[in-house]
């Protein structure tokens, strides 16, 4: 292994997903390991991301499931929502995951600091503590913090860390930003029961997404009463003594809500770190530069997940911890992570989930695409009587037919994209689909019934 002249081999910065599984991992290449963590074992995903922000949209989906079960014949009597008994059943299996991110690094003999940890010198780490540690190689994976625009009452502003430990549900709130986290608390707060109001900077949501995917979450959003404004800025937020915030926005006459939140992106975690003292270098994002081995300009500090600003997605992060652990720490070749036809979902009610290239994408990179398209009601929905309708698209290459990208709204389109992720990856034609034989009845069988 590694120089005996420091204290460890590898020394992690930030305990989320990209850390957890560097640290893991090189550990149990046989790496003498550290991390630290200034706030809880976890990072973003566990902690305030993902995993809490699913655990809402399951609770939240009750909402439509119980409305629908009348029509399977369950009458449901009395039926009501207790906010603050689901907000505390969630943060208890946070914190169980969270003890058992801490337990499979301690297994591993990963030495844990809970305290902020700064590069002070060549190879040199400083804790909170003042405790002054060495080490051969340093993996930054800080991850990234909501960004709030700089405004008149912005301090007025939530985000996305605060909305799981809110005392209730808000009776009206304006969720600045139209990507993922706008669009999926938007869908949790409106099956709640709360008035939703989406602003959005620019004339769309969802921007990444292919457009008729986003025609389509719009017009279901809209049914269900989440309302759209597009193109305009916050001007200021005002809090009056009711508690209430008004809020003045271009071309908008001052509105009032019970809150407000900004989910407009996510900004890297690179203050503090002593990047200036070790030399590395940051790009105009604030995003720690890397190289295809997340290596920094600097030849033995690396960095991995959000921090870099790659694709912030937890899967991505944990891949790229992977490849780094096993390439320095590991025996066999180094290896990179392709970061090309990465799957991607938006928990949205109805979930959206893509693969590949979207329409525009692959007509500017290939001329001649082929589409095929299925819009249809899935009979959960007929039988409930709920007007709601699910699209899968298919794009192919004109020339070939090889899938470009697939694209899909509707129930479980996550759980069904994962599978079809694998056939898109794997350079696959439309025949081969064709050549499958559908599951009936099911939603997923649109994939191979394509026309
Ligand atoms: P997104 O990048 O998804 O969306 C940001 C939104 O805010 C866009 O609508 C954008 O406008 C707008 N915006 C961006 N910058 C500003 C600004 N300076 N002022 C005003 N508006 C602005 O960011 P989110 O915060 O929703 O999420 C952050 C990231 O976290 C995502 O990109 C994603 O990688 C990850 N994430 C993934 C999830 C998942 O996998 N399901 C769930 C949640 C987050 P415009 O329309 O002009 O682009």
């Amino acid at each position: 292994m590694a120089d005996q002249q420091y204290d460890y081999d590898l020394f992690t910065i930030g305990i989320g997903s990209g850390g957890t599984r560097a640290s893991r991992v090189a550990a149990a290449h046989g790496a003498r390991v550290a991390a630290a963590e200034e706030h809880r074992v976890g990072g973003t995903c566990v902690i305030r991301g993902c995993v809490p922000k699913k655990m809402l949209v399951y609770g939240a989906q009750f909402a439509e499931d119980l409305e629908d079960a009348t029509k399977f014949g369950w009458t449901i009597e009395g039926k009501s929502f207790d906010w603050a008994a689901l907000r505390d059943h969630v943060m208890t299996d946070v914190s169980r995951i969270e003890s058992v991110y801490t337990d499979t690094l301690e297994k591993h003999d990963v030495e844990i600091f809970h305290e902020h940890a700064e590069i002070t010198g060549d190879h040199e780490i400083t804790l909170a503590s003042g405790k002054v540690v060495t080490t051969d190689k340093i993996l930054i994976a800080s991850g990234a913090r909501p960004h709030i625009s700089d405004f008149p009452g912005c301090e007025h502003v939530i985000t996305s860390n605060d909305a799981f430990h809110l005392d209730e549900v808000p009776g009206c709130i304006l969720i600045l930003g139209g990507g993922y986290i706008a669009n999926e608390f938007a869908g949790i707060f409106n099956e709640f029961g709360a008035k939703v109001v989406i602003a959005n900077r620019s004339d769309t949501i969802l921007r990444q997404y292919d457009f008729a995917l986003r025609d389509r979450l719009m017009q279901i959003s809209m049914t269900k009463g989440i309302e759209f404004l597009f193109n305009l800025t916050i001007e200021r937020i005002e809090k009056r003594e009711d508690g209430t915030f008004a809020v003045k926005m271009t071309g908008v006459e001052e509105r009032t809500f019970d809150l407000v939140m900004a989910a407009t992106g996510r900004v890297p975690n690179t203050e503090g770190l002593g990047l200036e003292t070790a030399g590395v270098e940051v790009g105009d994002r604030g995003q720690i530069k890397v190289d295809e081995f997340s290596k920094t300009n600097v030849d033995y500090i690396y960095a991995v997940g959000d921090v870099t600003d790659r694709v912030q997605l937890t899967p991505v992060a944990i891949r790229e911890g992977q490849a780094f652990a096993d390439s320095l720490f590991g025996d066999g070749e180094p290896y990179a992570v392709d970061h090309t036809c990465i799957p991607s979902a938006v928990f949205s009610h109805p979930p959206i989930c893509s693969v590949g290239l979207n329409e525009r994408e692959a007509k500017d990179q290939y001329g001649q695409v082929k589409t095929y398209t299925s819009d249809f009601r899935p009979m959960k929905n007929v039988v409930a009587g709920r007007n709601e309708r699910s699209l899968i698209k298919m794009i192919c290459d004109g020339a070939n037919d090889k899938i470009l990208g697939i694209h899909m709204i509707g129930p479980d389109a996550p759980e069904i994209m994962q599978a079809a992720a694998v056939a898109v990856k794997a350079g696959m034609n439309k025949a081969d689909f064709d050549a499958t034989t559908a599951i009936h009845p099911t939603v997923a069988e649109e994939l191979v019934l394509l026309r």
